[in-house]
């Protein structure tokens, strides 16, 4: 705990907290600071104020880049939701992330996704380690597409967003495989042929799409990112997830053009 004088002999408590964390965006604040937005391993997201950090002989240097994982020590503002960044030291600076377009406009995607889909100061380390993972494998050159549908579906598991993948989402008969499906953002999962009929917001789900989807639940993603999928499948799993987690965000992320624009595995739309 450190004790903050503001004057007239008052003075406020300002807890110091200690936790790895990967710089997921940001903006400037002023003429020489900037608001950091991280996601941390212990609290979940978080937004500080790092002083300075514009200035051109900044204790901070290159630390606060996007993407950049480090251990960060802050001082928590309490009931304030903006905090103040002590330190953050970098642990794995990631900056292959940035020298390549197609991955750039991935990872920008998986910390737009993950900045979007998350509230202020929600403990969730398995998100925090899904992320790490997921930047790890693009930074190594994996294969983008399959870590990024495997890291959507996982992210919307851990927030408690997971759609309806083993039987229909309307009448709840179990769904074997060889059914022709369909998934229905707005129910929130896989729709049988007899709830199909009449529906507009539907979209072919492929038995090799579905297999996909079941298996990123359990697999690593260091397994799912070795996965070949046929281009079809691709374009279905993009349409499906996309249409489903714009549903539930009631938008499109910005990432989404960077995307379609640089990545050449983006072939749906
Ligand atoms: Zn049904």
């Amino acid at each position: 705990m450190v004790w903050l004088d503001i004057g007239q002999g008052t003075k406020i408590a300002m807890p110091l907290h200690t936790t790895e964390a990967i710089v997921i965006g940001g903006h400037d604040l002023g003429e020489v600071d900037r608001i950091v937005v991280f996601y941390t391993e212990k609290l979940g997201k978080v937004r500080a104020v790092a002083s300075g950090a514009r200035r051109v002989r900044s204790k901070f240097g290159a630390a606060l880049l996007l993407f950049t994982y480090g251990r960060l020590v802050f001082f928590e503002r309490v009931g304030k939701g903006l905090h103040r960044v002590n330190e953050f030291a970098i642990l794995r600076p990631f900056e292959k992330l940035r020298t390549d377009l197609e991955v750039l406009a991935h990872a920008s995607y998986l910390v737009e996704l993950l900045a979007a889909s998350t509230s202020d100061e929600e403990r969730n380390e398995e998100l925090f380690h899904l992320l790490l993972q997921a930047l790890g494998l693009l930074e190594k050159g994996h294969d983008s597409f399959p870590i990024a549908r495997a890291y959507e579906i996982r992210l919307l598991r851990s927030i408690g967003y997971l759609p309806e993948l083993q039987s229909c989402v309307i009448c709840r008969v179990p769904l074997e495989p060889a059914t022709p499906l369909a998934f229905s953002p707005g129910e929130g999962g896989l729709v049988c042929p007899d709830c199909q009929s009449g529906r507009k917001d539907i979209y072919l789900v492929s038995t090799t799409a579905l297999g996909f989807l079941r298996m990123a639940l359990k697999l690593s993603l260091d397994r799912m990112g070795r996965i070949n999928l046929p281009g079809t499948s691709r374009e279905e799993l993009v349409e499906v997830l996309q249409a489903y987690i714009r549903h539930l965000l009631h938008r499109d992320l910005r990432t989404l053009d960077f995307l379609r624009a640089y990545a050449t595995l983006w072939k749906a739309r």
